[in-house]
């Protein structure tokens, strides 16, 4: 029998970091399902962009996996669940027997849950490796770098809410919430604007974003369209002009004397690597007069509480940690952090991509950010778990991927499509297609990467499970799903303790905790919520979450001991570094490792679509979605359509030393003249086809952001 609408089920969008509630109706069969909003849901109170309005539609598409399969002789065949899982647990034992354990790497998933990913990572330390790690290392793994070393966490520093109340200056650099974000973007932000904020866009793309705060006829709003890669020499700009004026002015409020004074460290380093710099060559290098970086520049000094929202704009070029860290010196040497309507704010992009991190499925952090190498705390999960892990960082997923054939024969692949997400594709594909000897991958589609594995698992989809997700402001919320659409496809989190239990049924170690009431070994689980209370366990941050307390209205880490209302801002006294200080550092401006010349003389910088997600696995498959935009495109500025005698609508050659796509030219002012400006979502023309694989040196994300490209008109169309 078909469900009322008041017994429709309450859920998270499974699309963007904003964590949208809706709710799930099921009909008849259980593949029926239609969304209805969720009018009092604590984000969103009911509203959705256009991709939570259609989350429902994929969840019984036709290309859904059913069954397990094994590739023969190059051919998939169906199997038993009882045959594939015998070849991966052969697989992953015989690859450990000659290789050791670092020959094979484990892929969360920001599109999976908390307790998925706390699986998944907790079964490559049994394995005996720290190779795990998820999509934030694509998006934000510089951002969590640099928050977590110069504050003391990896996350936004405030919440949506609390900026909506307080923010005068809404400072947002290589973000576009306007598409990517558009709840936290419609709810939020631009109420904060009908409310007297004044909004700061730093972006090479003009866009929704920039559109959407042309609200008032007021002129207060700025868009600062600078080249791709100079957001260094930009922000350098605006903190030369807050020391200098607070050397003419001190008491004008340029700079948080007391506050720098009693909460921060480093500001003479900034001000050593400024002495020289030359603001008015740095303006030109950015495009942006001189003037107006200014003018930005007092803006942001002068409000009373002033909020930063960074992207991946920011995060995704080889100086990725430097860059987040300017924007972390601004907010320190004014005082904008500790506060509602301030801080440093990374505005995630996947539904759970902040939680898979606090989870701890990354190389070099366990649960809750502890570091693998600090004895004390790799020694307090140990306790719990039961077995070593190991005490050495693993590789990043860049690096597993470029150590393929290497040291590293062996993948297992939960939700992810690193075919299509990773740079420089073609090689990518090529890695994965000749020099692996074993990779299976669960996931509820054959994706590009699925294509290419030795045994793949068909999981559930994100209506059809329980678990928690934590959006881009710390909130963990609960997911509930309704029925199983196919009978032989299992849920992510049943398939991990399988493969776990099988690896190592048998063995001495058991999950020592007198706390938990879980006789079983350390991968018998009894749904989600048993997970959840293991991992609360070893999780400071999250130590005080219950499935209870979670409620309807989830908690924002951290969430220290049972019955704590959770922080909707952090850093209130102190920071959570050693000594508690904020860290000021200055930086310098780094070239983007491939620039302009004869060969390839434009610079390419790629982003997402509203209507698309990542690597298209969902979105392409939404009727709703790929209409709106059914193949890819590039932004190409009239001057330079002009000069290659191209017209609105072409189809043209676009190319970089990796590759290059057919796409259809988009002939705009968006961009700017001498830049280019195309998307990852289209498997066949994926922007990642052309990406550079060059990665930061610390937080190891690739440079997505700019490239040295060509273009030219298809003389085969
Ligand atoms: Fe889903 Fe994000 Fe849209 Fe909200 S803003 S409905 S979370 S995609």
């Amino acid at each position: 029998m078909s469900s009322e609408p008041d017994d429709a089920t309450k859920t998270i969008c499974p699309y963007c970091g904003v964590g949208c509630g809706i709710r799930v109706l099921e009909g008849d069969e259980p593949g029926e399902m239609r969304f209805m909003p969720w009018g009092d849901a604590p984000v969103n109170e009911g509203s959705v962009c256009i991709k939570g309005g259609a989350a429902t539609q994929v969840v019984d598409h036709e290309d859904r996996l059913t069954e397990p399969l094994i590739k023969e002789n190059g051919e998939f065949r169906e199997a038993t669940w009882e045959e594939a899982l015998d070849r991966v647990v052969d697989e992953m034992e015989g690859i450990r027997e000659e290789h050791g354990p670092d020959g094979m790497g484990f892929f969360g998933s920001s599109k999976t849950f908390n307790e998925e990913n706390y699986l998944i990572q907790k079964l490559a330390r049994r394995y005996g490796t720290n190779q795990v790690d998820n999509c934030t290392r694509m998006c934000h793994a510089s951002t969590v770098w640099a928050l977590r070393t110069s504050l003391g966490m990896g996350a936004m520093t405030n919440s949506m809410a609390d900026l909506e109340d307080s923010a005068d200056v809404l400072w947002i650099q290589g973000a576009n919430p306007g598409e990517q974000h558009p709840i936290a973007n419609s709810q939020y932000f631009r109420q904060a604007v009908l409310e007297g904020a004044t909004v700061i866009q730093v972006d090479p793309h003009a866009n929704k974003t920039t559109r959407s705060f042309e609200i008032d006829d007021t002129d207060r709003h700025m868009h600062l369209q600078l080249k791709p890669g100079t957001d260094i020499p930009l922000l350098n700009v605006v903190l030369k002009t807050i020391l200098e004026r607070h050397e003419e002015d001190p008491d004008a409020g340029w700079i948080d004397e007391a506050f720098v004074a009693e909460r921060t460290k480093g500001i003479d380093h900034l001000k050593e690597t400024l002495a020289d710099f030359d603001k008015e060559a740095a303006a030109e290098e950015c495009g942006v007069p001189l003037a107006d970086i200014e003018a930005a520049a007092e803006k942001y000094a002068m409000a009373n509480d002033a909020a930063v929202f960074t992207g991946m704009g920011m995060s995704q070029h080889t100086c990725g940690v430097d860059n987040v860290q300017n924007e972390i010196n601004l907010a320190l040497i004014t005082g904008n952090l500790g506060r509602p309507g301030t801080g440093v704010n990374p505005l995630r992009g996947q539904n759970n991509v902040q939680g898979t991190c606090d989870v701890g499925a990354m190389p070099n952090v366990l649960p809750g950010y502890q570091l693998v190498d600090d004895d004390e705390a790799r020694e307090s999960v140990e306790d719990v778990w039961g077995f070593e892990i190991p005490d050495e960082p693993g590789l990043t997923n860049v690096e597993i991927s470029h150590a393929i054939g290497d040291t590293v024969h062996g993948l297992y692949v939960m939700g992810e499509n690193p075919i299509m997400s990773e740079p420089d594709g073609n090689r990518t594909e090529k890695r994965f297609r000749e020099d692996l000897d074993f990779m299976v991958v669960q996931d509820i589609f054959m994706t590009e990467t699925a294509e290419l594995a030795d045994v793949v698992l068909p999981a559930t989809t994100w209506a059809e499970r329980d678990g928690t997700v934590t959006n881009t402001d710390r909130r963990v919320q609960r997911m509930r799903g309704v029925h199983k659409v196919h009978e032989n496809t299992r849920h992510d989190l049943d398939i991990l303790c399988e493969v776990g239990t099988r690896l190592f049924d048998g063995s001495e170690e058991r999950s020592s905790s007198e706390n938990r009431a879980k006789p079983g070994g350390a991968f018998e689980f009894d749904g989600p919520e048993e997970v959840f209370e293991e991992l609360r366990e070893v999780c400071p941050i999250m130590h005080g979450m219950t499935y209870d307390a979670l409620g309807e209205t989830g908690l924002h880490w951290p969430c220290y001991e049972e019955g704590d209302e959770g922080d909707p801002f952090l850093y209130e006294d102190t920071f959570e570094t050693e000594d508690g200080l904020g860290r000021i550092e200055g930086v310098v401006h780094q070239e983007p490792k491939e620039v302009p010349d004869e060969e390839y003389p434009l610079v390419l910088t790629t982003a997402r679509l509203e209507e698309h997600y990542n690597t298209g696995t969902m979105s392409r498959r939404s009727p709703t979605l790929s209409k709106q935009h059914p193949e890819n495109f590039v932004d190409v500025h009239p001057n330079d359509a002009e000069r290659y005698g191209i017209e609105d609508g072409d189809d043209v050659v676009l190319k970089s030393r990796r590759g290059e796509i057919t796409v259809r030219a988009d002939v705009t002012e968006d961009i700017k003249e001498g830049v280019v400006w195309t998307t990852p979502h289209f498997a066949a023309a994926s922007a990642n086809r052309l990406t550079n694989d060059v990665l930061d040196e610390r937080a190891k994300i690739p440079e997505y952001k700019a490239a040295s490209a060509e273009i030219e008109v298809d003389i085969e169309t």
